[in-house]
């Protein structure tokens, strides 16, 4: 079954990650910009960091025939440190041109210090300035409900900016209610200790229903699961749930929130028309 994985850390994963995530049918990442497990010392990092995402891991990706999209930010980690943040602020206009870039991610709390919010609040008004879409990381500490709650009380401080033009990441049970009443997607992101689990996903997908709702493996430099995606759909299926079901949450839907950005270049799943129709 194709598959998108709207937020994957390709850059800390081998080219044997691309080659299994092509074979189980993904046919597009998209990977925000993050913290690198270690502090960086300067914004000259990040700008080589940037040109790694637009440009070396578009070639990477190309080699299985995935698409590779990247987002730009200075990432919640970081963000604390405001007199870096504004430096590498300055760097990311320039990334934005960048025919793979969708948008400015992921931003957002990670300790929810002032600091941070300073930083996450420039960073909407950057995404707004230049008509781009937003991936929001939400704490994975014991906050994260006070984390998503500040951070929605920011983005509502910007009429001009549409709710549907933002995604928040990392939602769990207790989160996603404000998320999509508010009108933003919210992301599950998967992992094979920690946090949110498959069961967890299918579990909440079978309550909220499948509006508004993306699932991702958010693999990275730490224990992290590439094929995460495909082990929701697995699980899906276990649950006897209808094909078209599954492919609406790890297609249609990523393909939806993507494909508001004009470089989004995957299209839309051709609807099958029944012969009594056609
Ligand atoms: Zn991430």
């Amino acid at each position: 079954m194709n598959y998108i994985d709207h937020h994957a850390h390709m850059v800390s994963r081998t080219t044997d990650d691309y080659e299994k995530m092509a074979l189980s049918g993904c046919v597009a990442v998209t990977e925000p910009a993050f913290w690198a497990g270690w502090d960086r010392s300067s914004a000259d990092g990040f700008d080589d960091y940037f040109r790694q995402l637009t440009v070396a891991e578009p070639q990477r990706a190309a080699a299985y025939r995935m698409q590779h999209y990247s987002w730009l930010a200075m990432n919640p980690k970081e963000a604390d440190n405001r007199e870096l943040s504004k430096e590498v602020l300055k760097r990311i206009p320039k990334f934005i041109g960048c025919p793979t870039v969708l948008g400015i991610g992921e931003i957002g709390l990670n300790r929810i210090t002032r600091n941070e919010v300073d930083t996450f609040r420039e960073q909407v008004e950057m995404a707004i300035q230049y008509k781009q879409l937003i991936l929001i990381h939400t704490p994975h500490l014991e906050d994260k409900k006070k984390g998503t709650r500040i951070c929605i009380e920011v983005l509502r401080q910007y009429p001009e900016l549409k709710p549907e033009n933002v995604l928040i990441d990392h939602a769990e049970e207790h989160t996603l209610e404000m998320i999509l009443e508010h009108g933003y997607w919210a992301g599950l992101t998967l992992y094979p200790m920690t946090k949110l689990s498959a069961v967890r996903a299918v579990d909440i997908v079978e309550v909220f229903g499948p509006g508004r709702i993306c699932v991702a493996g958010a693999c990275d430099w730490g224990p992290s699961d590439s094929l995460a995606v495909p082990r929701f759909i697995m699980e899906m299926k276990r649950r006897h749930h209808a094909e078209e079901l599954i492919q609406r949450v790890v297609f249609d839907n990523p393909v939806q929130f993507l494909g508001q950005s004009a470089n989004f270049k995957v299209a839309p799943r051709a609807r099958e028309v029944s012969p009594a129709m056609a």
